[in-house]
């Protein structure tokens, strides 16, 4: 039998032509106009005539079978029977009729999905997978969400906001976090704990030297064993050897803090993306609502609210009234450590992947 050769495993997302809307298919790329007729509707008329509504309702992203069922229901029962999720984890369903719009809206009311998320609301907070799916996290960032979208819901049924305002969480401070306009991070302060009876069968040495942005850690025997160690003055906490060897474990119920950031985006719209620099560290990480971490938010979303002028994205604000005034009229505590634009990191941070012993 001759062999077969190996096929590759196609992953990755399917096409997602498929399952667009019909109207929305028969339609790429004639989009003309659109408008906001309320929150959380959008109308987008084809230059073909054709028009489709788009109703975008608040979700908590990990949801149970139950729960996608209901809104699965409500598709096929309100809409045409297609949603599409964006990448803050909202819902979007999409209908062809205008008088499908209002008893759409009421039926997601009355299960209790808020309307909104458009313009300038504060969109549903994107986040990192948390304690459910990663091996890693300090903290459950779906519940940091969930906690404070609670507080902030007439933020996200209403466009109030000075521009639209997009935060984002991560639940460690090394890997899938984005920049946002507010973001809330797992903030480290002490070195790993060292466990090590464990690291000669379990961690592959060399690349958890290497994995280390400053050159902290070396190899080192300990009790007769292979293990590690870590020049805790040179440390910066970061996080990026408990992953390749989990028994350098660094969360701590006390240590692990939250740090809030202020003033990144994306969007090249009107000013260049920016990084968001931190503004507040050391906060508890308090679940199950994390209630200290929403105290900070809520009070530079209303500071932001009140002062910005129109348009003007949460760090082209804090750009043109300058980070003092920024700290002054947050109140929060300004140190040294809490504003860099990282032009020297180069300097400071080791850049190099080469294997240091
Ligand atoms: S931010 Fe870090 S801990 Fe959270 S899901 Fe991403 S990699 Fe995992
Ligand atoms: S990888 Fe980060 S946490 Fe680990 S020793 Fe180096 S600086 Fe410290």
């Amino acid at each position: 039998m001759s062999a077969q050769p190996r096929m590759p495993t196609e992953s990755g997302t399917p096409d997602h032509f498929q399952y667009l809307h019909p109207v929305m298919k028969r339609n790429y790329g004639q989009w003309a106009w659109h408008e906001r007729p309320r929150p959380g509707v959008l109308h987008h008329v084809s230059r073909t005539g054709d028009e489709v509504w788009t109703v975008r309702a608040g979700t908590q992203r990990q949801m149970d079978v139950y729960t996608i069922r209901k809104l699965c229901d409500i598709a096929d029962k309100y809409a045409d029977g297609y949603v599409r999720f964006t990448i803050r984890s909202n819902i979007e369903f999409m209908v062809a009729d205008e008088a499908k719009v209002k008893p759409l809206i009421e039926a997601l009311t009355k299960e209790g999905f808020p309307i909104g998320g458009t313009g300038n609301s504060v969109s549903m907070i994107s986040h990192t997978q948390g304690w459910l799916h990663c091996d890693i996290p300090g903290t459950d960032a779906s519940g940091v969400v969930k906690s404070l979208m609670d507080e902030l819901h007439q933020e996200y049924v209403n466009e109030d906001m000075p521009n639209r305002v997009k935060i984002t969480t991560s639940c460690c401070q090394i890997n899938c976090g984005g920049q946002g306009d507010i973001a809330i991070n797992v903030q480290h302060t002490k070195p790993p704990k060292i466990n090590h009876d464990l690291v000669a069968n379990l961690c592959e040495r060399p690349s958890v030297v290497a994995r280390c942005p400053v050159a902290a850690i070396r190899p080192a025997m300990v009790n007769g064993r292979p293990s590690l160690e870590v020049d805790e003055r040179k440390c910066i906490c970061c996080g990026a050897c408990y992953p390749p060897c989990p028994p350098m474990q660094i969360n701590d119920p006390e240590h692990s803090k939250i740090a809030i950031w202020v003033g990144g985006k994306n969007s090249n719209a009107r000013s260049k993306p920016s990084l968001h620099k931190l503004v507040a560290a050391g906060i508890p990480n308090n679940p199950p609502r994390w209630p200290e971490a929403a105290a900070v938010v809520k009070k530079i979303l209303a500071v932001y609210k009140q002062d910005a002028h129109a348009w003007e994205r949460m760090g082209e604000w804090v750009e043109r009234i300058g980070w003092p005034r920024f700290f002054e009229l947050t109140g929060l505590p300004f140190t040294k450590f809490h504003v860099d634009n990282w032009r020297g990191a180069r300097a400071s941070l080791n850049t190099s992947a080469h294997v240091r012993f």
